[in-house]
């Protein structure tokens, strides 16, 4: 080389491009094939992110939370790596009413958002020759950390045709030894389903027999708007043990305060003998924490906030997923397999043989985007290529408008009988 410099000794990680597919990232590349000619507004149908729209805004009662703990000048110090123990005891007392046993803040460890809590699982369970079972569809942080972490991923299915309902065979046929865990999540992202209580229970037994435990992403706890009540996969933590994932991003509406947690289900403490509850403590105190006024106010939060501000956000939620249902029924190439009850997305499939010159589910998201203003995700993205994942939780006007755009694309890229 030149000037006498050594040969670089370093390039980038080809691992950590091969695991970079995420929402965010799609979002971007089709945000950078928007038509800029096109003066109508865009509408994101793709992320499950509601807060620009007045209508999903949060409780007033969190932002007096945090006004009263910045000012209190109390909660300016750094925080202890496991969490401030009155917010972990808030998440203990929330999460325990609806258990047959009480959590104890020791169960309790707050991180930054449940992201970080999808990171730190996957992180602590990467021990070398480790596997993990995925739902597919699923959440696309599940894989992406995994391969930063050399974790490796197996996916189970979820079948459409049983309202999303686990394939429990083909999740025996998959673990082996080296399973350490398998994850889901309910109410689920991206199908808009929600588990019954049998369904768990029989997920919960599987498990056991397999030797492996529980993560339950229950992030979309509580928000449910059809038939099926939530239950935390905690209830069968008896039978299995069970990490529970959650944050205040989805049901409190503030997805960009960061504020999550990891709680461990086990009354029978299998978590502590096997020593997974001491990886997830020597990870924490490498890794950053949620600010200490955050966590905070966490009690407040968690106490105050009145069931009129869930059930009026339910209602909206239920109307919204009506006139996504009725209106994709008006779409051809569309199909809808089940009928969303929770969360706030949905799978739709794409008859591509109903379709002139669209190749596939991205194509068909890149060419929606120039000609239509309107973002969706590609079911490649949560792992079924040629589906769509769609976010209904939007203003019911923008709803309408961006249903009547597909509907506009697909009937001019319908192929003539
Ligand atoms: C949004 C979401 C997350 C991430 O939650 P944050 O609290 O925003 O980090 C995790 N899992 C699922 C299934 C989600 O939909």
């Amino acid at each position: 080389m030149e000037n006498g410099a050594k040969k670089w000794c370093f390039q980038g990680n080809k691992e950590l491009n091969a695991s970079s597919i995420s929402v965010r990232g799609v979002f971007n590349m089709l945000v950078s094939n928007l038509n800029k000619e096109d003066r109508r507004t865009m509408i994101r149908l793709c992320r499950a992110d509601p807060t620009d729209f007045q209508c999903f805004r949060t409780t007033p009662v969190a932002p007096d939370a945090i006004t009263t703990t910045v000012q209190s000048y109390r909660f300016n110090s750094y925080p202890s790596t496991v969490g401030l123990i009155e917010g972990r005891r808030a998440v203990a007392d929330h999460l325990s009413k609806d258990l047959p046993y009480r959590l104890s803040p020791d169960n309790v460890f707050l991180t930054i958002g449940c992201t970080q809590a999808i990171n730190i699982m996957m992180t602590v369970l990467a021990r070398s020759g480790a596997n993990i079972l995925l739902p597919r569809p699923g959440y696309p942080q599940y894989e992406a950390r995994a391969a930063c972490v050399g974790l490796e991923v197996r996916y189970f299915d979820l079948v459409p045709e049983r309202g999303w309902e686990v394939d429990i065979d083909s999740l025996e046929a998959l673990a082996d030894e080296n399973t350490v865990a398998m994850v889901i999540i309910n109410p689920s992202n991206p199908c808009g389903n929600v588990f019954t209580y049998e369904h768990l229970k029989k997920i919960a037994e599987t498990a056991r027999k397999l030797g492996i435990f529980v993560v339950s992403d229950e992030v979309y706890a509580h928000i449910t708007f059809g038939s099926k009540p939530f239950v935390p996969m905690g209830v069968f933590a008896s039978i299995v043990p069970v990490i529970n994932l959650g944050s205040l991003s989805k049901r409190w509406l503030v997805p960009g305060w960061r504020l999550g947690w990891i709680a461990t289900c086990d009354p029978d403490g299998i978590f502590e003998k096997t020593g997974i509850v001491e990886n997830i403590k020597n990870y924490l105190d490498i890794t950053c924490d949620p600010p200490t006024f955050m966590q905070a106010a966490l009690p407040q939060i968690l106490e105050k906030t009145k069931d009129s501000f869930f059930s009026h956000n339910l209602l909206i939620m239920r109307e919204a997923a009506n006139i996504f249902y009725d209106r994709c029924k008006e779409i051809p190439c569309l199909t809808c397999p089940h009928k969303p009850e929770g969360t706030m997305t949905v799978m739709v499939q794409i008859n591509l043989s109903k379709l002139e010159g669209i190749i596939d589910d991205v194509d068909f998201c890149i060419k929606l985007a120039k000609e239509e203003s309107v973002i969706l995700l590609p079911g490649v993205t949560v792992g079924l290529k040629n589906w769509l994942r769609i976010t209904y939780a939007v203003e019911a006007s923008a709803l309408e408008d961006g249903l009547g755009r597909i509907k506009s694309f697909s009937l001019r890229h319908a192929k003539m009988p």
